[in-house]
Formats: C-alpha cells, structure tokens, sequence
C-alpha cells in the first residue's frame, strides 16, 4: 500500500436498499462506512453514478466494472491516487460479482448478507461474509491481502485439526456452527464393499451428541434412505445422491431439477431394463435420483452388446458418469455436495454471516463442498488420500480423529453456554 490506508470497493447496487435508480444509501449503511473512513480506510463506489444520495459518503466512485482492470484510478480521490486491484478489497451483496471480483484478483474479496445468503457468498468465492460493512476490517486485518479465498494446496501441507484445536475453538468461539459430515471413510473405514460399511457404536455416539449441541447432516452420495437406516439418528439432516434428496426431522427437501428429472430416469429405466433384459450379468439399480448400470458380472463375450444397448436408450435431461464396472445415468443439472450445503444452509435459515459451516470429508466429491465453504467456513480432510491437491484447512486421520474432532466441536458449544458449567 502506499499513503494512507486499505482501499474498499463497494459494489453500491448491492447495498443500496432499492436498488439502481435514484434510490439512496440507508442511514443504517451509511454509518459503517463513514466509520470505516474513520478507521483509515478509503471506500470507492463501484457503479453508483447513478445513485444521487449517499455518494457523500465514499472517496470516489467509479463506473460499474470499472474495479475489474488490473489497477485503477481514483479520479475523485484525494491525491488521484492509483490503486491496484490485488492490495484492495471488494465488498459486495451479489454472489455473481463476488465470483467476478476472485476472478479479478481482489487481494480480499467480502461478501455482505444483513441477514440472509451467506451461503451462495461463501460458495462464490468470499473470503469472510460479514453482516455489516464494518466486519471487513477485522476480516482484513486478520487475513490481510495474503487471504485470497480459497485455493488449493498439497494434502502433505494441511495441519492437523487436532495439534491445531487451539486455533479451531478460537476460530469458532461465540459462532453458531452448522457440521456437514460424509459417510464412507469419513465415518466410517473404507472397506472393499459398500454394502459392508457400518457405523460404529462409539461413531454413532459421538454424532449424536454433537447433533444435541449444533445443526449436523450427512451428505452422501449413496440413496437418502440407505444412509437414513445405517447412521440411524433420526434427529440429524440426510441428503442423499449427492443432496438431490435431503430430509430431516422437519421434512423433506428436494431438488426441484432432481424432481424434474424423474420422469427422464423413470423411462430410461424402463427401456434399460427391457433392453438388457437378455444380457447376463447386466444389473440395472435404480436409485431415486440416479439410474446405474452395473456390468461387473457381464461375461467379456457379451460387453460389446452391453454398451451397443445401453447407448441406445434415451437419456434426455439425464448425465452419464462412469465408475468402477459402472455407468451411472443422473439428472443433467449442475449439482454436487457443495452446491446441496448452500442450498441447505439456506433452507435452514442457516446462510447468515455469524453461522459458521464445517465439513468433513475424505473424497474428490467432498472437495466441492470444501471449496463452497467460502474462507470463513472449516474444511476438514478425513484420512489419507495420498499427496493430491485439496481445498481443506486441517485434517484428520482415521476414526479416533474423526471422534476427537465431533468432541471438539460440541465441547467448544458447550463452554460457550457459559462458565457455570465448567469447572
Ligand atoms: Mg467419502
């Protein structure tokens, strides 16, 4: 930075109460900003020319996308100061121009929900969500410009959660927690066969006592109703197929693009089922949400007729993805775990700034969610992958971490009900 303090590039549309077109800057966020002048820093407006009242309030303002260039220049500010975009922030209430502000290269980009939304924030790319502007300078100063959202490092860099818990239980002292657990080795151990992977006693215990103290659901992609019958807690959140299927003791959520789908993999199931009929080995399972096709058994002789059939079918509003000797036919929507917590945040009445999301998993799938997390949320990698890039923050290894960890995130809640109860 040169003279004077940190910049501030407010998006104004997003923060004025009605929107473009002469409105005006609420008195209730005029304040922030003027004591974030106050406090040093000097805050531009982005896009706000043709906003009339308020303006009084920033050093400068410049046109919409203006802030995007590489470095610009602060035409109304004192001294015709030149900023550079990776030593300024970005402060919006817009989910698209936050992602457009990462893209840009903001050396801190913020994400502004008074009340709700900061989950698709968090999911866009923002560093912190805040619920009032002035909630960027404590962000900034603790990540300062070194905090650039959220980016890949190597699995053999990630601390652990434990050796770390210090730090954890600081970073999440006096936040509402809301935990988003994986199923298959994350709590359970990795065994050759799914069908096989139970959880244990001790697990089953330390789940349910973490889900008396804060909002806990499990997110898999097996079928909602066969992760519902092994973890067996009725009091916890299910979303199953990836959270197309989410239910919980309230109820049941569904994606309204996995319900829209329905139809496409009821027929697809249909012709599938008639069209291998006479193909042995070939094992069509229909989940709610997905349709797999399973050639494990299918004698070598007969795999060229499988394929030639299965490509036959009509699979309109359907994706093929493939697995181990399976195909898996699923709802051609741009979905995946990360994408199911925001939406379940969000459901929950749980997307605001002061609700931390901590997730936990050991997958490629589960690095979505990670990434969704936004860097004010907790990824947490389970067990070992090996040295791959991952978006986690701490790990842990193997079931006894995994346990010592739902400890911590309970306990922390516990001593923050107050004094009295410890002694
Ligand atoms: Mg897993």
């Amino acid at each position: 930075m040169d003279e004077g303090g940190a910049v501030l590039v407010v998006e104004l549309a997003s923060v004025v109460d009605d929107g473009f077109g002469g409105g005006a800057l609420s008195p209730e966020l005029a304040a922030p900003f003027a004591e974030l002048r106050r406090r040093g820093w000097l805050v531009v407006a982005e896009g706000g020319a043709d906003i009339a009242e308020g303006l009084a309030e920033f050093d400068a303002v410049i046109p919409k996308g203006a802030a995007a260039e590489v470095e610009f220049e602060l035409r109304r500010a004192p001294r015709g100061r030149t900023v550079r975009v990776a030593e300024a922030a970005y402060l919006s209430g817009s989910p698209a121009s936050v992602a457009a502000a990462r893209r840009a290269g903001f050396g801190g980009v913020f994400g502004l929900a008074r009340r709700r939304g900061a989950a698709r924030l968090r999911a866009a790319g923002a560093d912190a969500v805040v619920a009032d502007p002035r909630g960027v300078d404590a962000a900034w100063r603790r990540g300062g410009s070194a905090s650039v959202g959220r980016r890949q490092r190597s699995v053999t860099t990630v601390p652990s959660a434990l050796a770390a818990s210090g730090a954890l239980a600081e970073r999440l002292a006096g936040k509402q927690k809301a935990v988003f657990l994986d199923y298959d080795g994350t709590l359970t151990p990795i065994v050759a066969d799914p069908e096989a992977a139970a959880l244990s006693p001790a697990m089953r215990h330390a789940v349910a006592e973490l889900a008396d103290q804060v909002f806990v659901a499990i997110v898999t992609g097996r079928d909602r109703r066969d992760i519902e019958e092994r973890v067996g807690l009725p009091q916890l959140y299910y979303a199953g197929n990836h959270g197309f299927d989410i239910a919980g003791p309230h109820g049941n959520l569904e994606h309204p693009g996995g319900v829209a789908a329905i139809p496409a993999l009821d027929a697809a199931e249909r012709e599938l089922r008639a069209a291998l009929a006479a193909i042995p080995g070939a094992v069509v399972e229909r989940k709610r949400y997905s349709l797999s096709l399973h050639y494990r058994l299918v004698p070598d002789s007969e795999l060229g007729a499988f394929f030639a059939r299965a490509r036959e079918v009509t699979r309109a509003g359907l994706r093929q993805g493939e697995g181990k000797k399976v195909i898996e036919l699923c709802p051609d929507v741009d979905w995946d775990k990360g994408r199911a917590m925001a939406w379940l945040l969000e459901e929950m009445d749980l997307d605001s700034a002061d609700v931390v999301p901590v997730f936990v998993g050991d997958d490629l799938t589960d690095e979505n969610a990670f990434a969704a997390l936004g860097g004010d949320g907790v990824a947490v990698l389970a067990g070992d992958p090996g040295d791959r890039f991952t978006y986690a923050d701490v790990r842990v290894m193997g079931e006894a971490e995994v346990m010592e960890l739902l400890g911590v995130l309970a306990g922390e809640m516990r001593s923050d009900e107050g004094a009295e109860r410890v002694r």
